[in-house]
């Protein structure tokens, strides 16, 4: 078949019209399907899956970097009201025409997970569902143009959340308070209107697993995100040992910083974990490690070149590519990520910003990420390189702990040794006060998802949240701020627009800290390790993907005690070279 000619690059389609692609995917539909022509068909169909992803990332990126552009907005509605729609019947059709063929056939011997992917999303696929998430993703969508538009004014500028977050790690506790406060009232003046929001998602997520015949939202999103290897009842059991291990832990942190610092109590604005910002009690300047997109690349280049030259290399291809848009400005939206360019095989990276060492670590995060992109630039399927969300995490979280060792000045990094100490001990013990957020956090929406008539109350989902945030999270006094207290899950975006993607965070974490563990015995090989387990991409499963990084899929007591052990050791020990 010579009639599938694909352009060559997005620049030369319109993707905001079906009618783009839609030549594409009917000749894929009518090709008559061999034994003999079913890998071409399958790369030619992967080769256009890699077109519309291009596109529509390129799509987002783009509305992400100016939501105040009418355009750009339109150019996403298009996609997501138009395009997505019927792409997704068309996918479909596609899928079972795969799954048709004989399962057992020489050439689909390497693609088992692949052909396992497929079975599972075609048999939850439903059409009358594809409207319904059309109708979500405009509510996400509404979500995030609430928040992204939030703005207070701050001595004389108008700040947004992020560059308001900023002030949320100053030493002055007065203005961290104001910060706090302003931020907090920010979100409460919008309370009504993201009740709504949930409200109506949870209706339409509801109403979707019902459509695909299970009992409820939690049921479905286990299935859609294909978590083959672990149950409902494993992540209850994470949120149980995070409680036992890890809890008591943070208490002997928040502890030792109340008194150091001399507080009676320690305030909402002394911690704040959902930005994982956690009172700095060394007494010193907060660190203020670049000014600028420059510097930050240039800093960041040199650590890597520390790790692995290979790694490097991939970073300064994307500088050189125009891949970076690090700094924050006036109408981008919030957040940061790295998106993926499967066309060209190329990452890209989204931040907001603004000088601070979270942007340090938010840019080793997603150049852990975006490595994983490059390092499987090589598998000929599209599909063979999407890895698990779990092991995504892996990837950029072991990042920021493989990097740490070189954010002094003498390896090109941000600091001298005694403020990279400081720095490390405050990633270390972020990284162990994340944890309850996260059990907060998913076990909120274990809740929701099964009461889903409770929950379609806003007043039950603040006071599930409240006692949830008082079982994990203690050792705050929130005395007249119960309101902000209650409504926190307002201020979490994955709440909204991602349903249950968040205990990646804490798997990929604790496998992390195992790849980091390794890292501290035998460094060569723990990074070897870790480059061979992204160069995998999809093709092997969870378990496996960890066992290739030098880690164990666990979630029990046993394995976070050891973890939270060495944390303090290390901590104890830095504590002996940081500013203190
Ligand atoms: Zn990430």
């Amino acid at each position: 078949m010579t009639a599938f000619a694909l352009p060559r690059s997005v620049d030369v389609i319109n993707p905001r019209q079906w009618e783009t692609f839609a030549t594409y995917f009917k000749e894929l539909a009518e090709r008559p399907l061999t034994r003999e022509n079913l890998r071409q068909w399958l790369t030619d169909w992967s080769d256009l899956t890699r077109l519309f992803f291009e596109a529509a990332s390129l799509i987002y990126i783009e509305k992400s970097q100016d939501t105040a552009d009418a355009d750009k907005e339109q150019a996403f509605l298009d996609l997501i009201n138009d395009v997505y729609p019927q792409a997704q019947v068309a996918i479909q059709g596609l899928k079972e025409r795969l799954l048709a063929v004989d399962p057992a056939s020489e050439a689909l011997a390497d693609l088992s997970l692949v052909l396992r992917n497929m079975q599972n999303e075609a048999s939850l696929f439903r059409q009358e569902n594809i409207p319904l998430f059309t109708q979500a993703a405009k509510l996400e969508n509404e979500y995030d143009k609430v928040t992204g538009t939030l703005k207070a004014d701050w001595a004389g500028e108008e700040k947004n959340l992020s560059q308001l977050g900023f002030f949320l790690n100053n030493n002055d506790r007065s203005v961290r308070q104001k910060a706090w406060q302003t931020i907090s009232d920010l979100w409460l003046s919008q309370r009504e209107t993201l009740n709504g929001i949930y409200a109506n998602l949870l209706t339409l997520r509801q109403q979707i697993a019902h459509n695909a015949g299970l009992a409820n939202y939690r049921a479905y999103a286990f299935r859609e995100k294909g978590r083959f290897d672990y149950t409902p009842d494993d992540c209850l059991t994470f949120h149980a040992a995070i409680e036992t291990a890890v809890v008591p832990a943070i208490q002997r942190i928040l502890k030792r910083k109340q008194k150091r610092l001399g507080y009676d109590t320690l305030r909402p604005w002394d911690w704040v974990p959902e930005k994982g910002t956690l009172v700095d009690d060394s007494g010193g300047e907060p660190l203020r490690p670049y000014q600028g997109q420059d510097a930050l690349v240039q800093h960041t280049l040199n650590i890597f070149n520390q790790i692995d030259p290979q790694l490097a290399r991939y970073f300064a291809t994307m500088a050189e590519d125009e891949l970076l848009d690090l700094d924050t400005r006036a109408g981008k939206a919030l957040g940061g990520y790295c998106s993926s360019l499967p066309m060209r095989m190329r990452p890209f990276i989204f931040m907001n910003g603004v000088g601070s060492h979270d942007d340090v670590q938010t840019m080793l995060h997603e150049a852990g990420h975006a490595f994983h992109v490059f390092e499987t630039a090589e598998l000929p399927l599209i599909w063979q390189t999407e890895p698990p969300m779990e092991f995504c995490e892996v990837a950029s979280m072991s990042m920021e702990l493989l990097a740490a060792p070189y954010l002094t000045d003498q390896n090109g990094g941000f600091y001298t040794s005694p403020q990279a100490a400081h720095a490390r001990i405050e990633h270390l013990e972020n990284i162990l006060a994340f944890l309850p957020y996260m059990a907060v956090v998913d076990a909120f929406q274990h809740w929701v998802y099964t009461h889903p008539q409770q929950a379609a109350n806003a007043s039950q989902c603040d006071a599930v949240w409240q006692s949830l945030y008082e079982r994990f999270l203690p050792g705050v006094d929130w005395t007249a701020h119960e309101d902000s207290l209650k409504t926190g899950w307002h201020r979490k975006l994955h709440i909204f627009t991602s349903p249950f993607y968040y205990i990646e965070y804490g798997m990929a974490q604790v496998g992390a800290l195992q790849v980091w563990r390794n890292s501290l015995q035998n460094p060569v090989k723990a990074l070897q390790s870790y480059r061979q387990a992204l160069s995998l991409g999809g093709t092997k499963t969870l378990p496996d993907l960890f066992a290739a990084a030098g880690a164990e899929f666990r979630f029990d007591t046993e394995m976070l005690s050891g973890l939270v052990a060495l944390i303090e050791q290390k901590t104890a020990e830095l504590r002996k070279t940081s500013l203190s």
